[in-house]
């Protein structure tokens, strides 16, 4: 993508040459006459990079550097005469990236830009890096629903968010049925694809603030934030009926069913309790036959 410059000096004759010049070199410029000026024109634009004098009229170079650097992502190299009343650590204090002496001095300029610039690129390539990362940490490779860390994790919040608004909490714990019998009948890839369409089926009876998670093996699990443990077992209902109803292998109708324990965040309990009692409440839905939802309140 062409770096987008704003060049910001109350000087006509200092702005349209920088700005000349870097129009030449491809760059996409835009030009303000003051530091107002600037901070008017980023509230609709962005840019990658401003270049400014220090010494203007209204508003400085430093403190609109400032400003800018507490709001925006953009770089900032500030242009000052040497004899002026600001010193090179002034400027790196309010946030400028790089500094550049009057006269300005175009070569140098443009190198200073190009460092400028790269820094950035790497800046950015490191944060989606780390970005990607984190989402990979909580991710389950096979179902891409999160995974049980990220499960632990967010049911710590929401019993956090629990205990301060006294809202409900529910807890669906899903175990397919008889899922070994199907590996063994169709092999293990057949298994995964199911595994995968499950979640997919399961996200699909989930609202916004519902959360469906891998637990492991063949068991996932969904927190339900504001709900009551009736609004739980409809969800369950809905979620035991659309994967009953799926045709999960093409050509044959190859019936599969989940049991799904369902509970109630007790005010004050243990996580590990509460997680305990769906568990107990998946294979009560086990002992009454399979295919069904059983519901344990505390
Ligand atoms: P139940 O109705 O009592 O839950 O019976 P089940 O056969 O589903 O339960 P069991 O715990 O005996 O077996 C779970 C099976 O799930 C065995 C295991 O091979 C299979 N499984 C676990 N993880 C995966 C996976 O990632 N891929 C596949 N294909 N199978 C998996
Ligand atoms: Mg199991
Ligand atoms: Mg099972």
């Amino acid at each position: 993508m062409t770096a987008r410059i704003l060049i910001v000096d109350d000087d006509d004759q200092i702005r349209n040459s920088i700005q000349e010049f870097l129009t030449i070199l491809d760059f996409k410029t835009y030009s303000a006459e003051s530091a107002e000026q600037a901070l008017s024109f980023l509230k609709t634009r962005a840019v990658d990079v401003i270049i400014t004098d220090i010494i203007m009229n209204g508003m400085d170079g430093l403190e609109m550097t400032r400003i800018i650097k507490d709001t925006y992502d953009t770089d900032i190299i500030v242009i000052t005469g040497y004899t002026g009343d600001y010193s090179y650590e002034e400027a790196i204090n309010k946030g400028a990236d790089d500094f550049i002496f009057k006269p300005v001095r175009f070569e140098e300029l443009l190198l200073r830009l190009k460092r400028v610039l790269r820094e950035r690129k790497l800046t950015r390539e490191r944060a989606e890096i780390l970005e990607k990362l984190k989402e990979l940490a909580i991710t389950d490779d096979l179902t891409k629903l999160y995974n049980s860390r990220h499960f632990y994790e967010q049911l710590a919040n929401e019993i956090n968010r629990f205990n301060r608004y006294q809202r409900p909490l529910s807890l669906l714990l899903i175990d397919v049925d008889h899922f070994k019998e199907f590996n063994d009948t169709y092999g293990h890839l057949e298994g995964d694809k199911v595994l995968h369409k499950v979640a997919g089926l399961i996200t699909s009876c989930l609202r916004a603030m519902d959360t469906g998670y891998r637990y492991g093996g063949e068991e996932f699990t969904v927190i339900l934030p504001e709900t009551n443990s009736d609004a739980a077992m409809a969800v369950a209902e809905r979620i035991n009926n659309v994967v009953k109803n799926e045709l999960f292998i093409e050509g044959i109708q190859k019936d599969l069913s989940v049991s799904i324990g369902v509970t109630q965040y007790l005010p004050g309990e243990l996580l590990t309790d509460f997680v305990c009692r769906a568990d107990k409440a998946m294979y009560m839905a086990k002992d009454g036959g399979r295919n069904r939802t059983a519901l344990l309140l505390p």
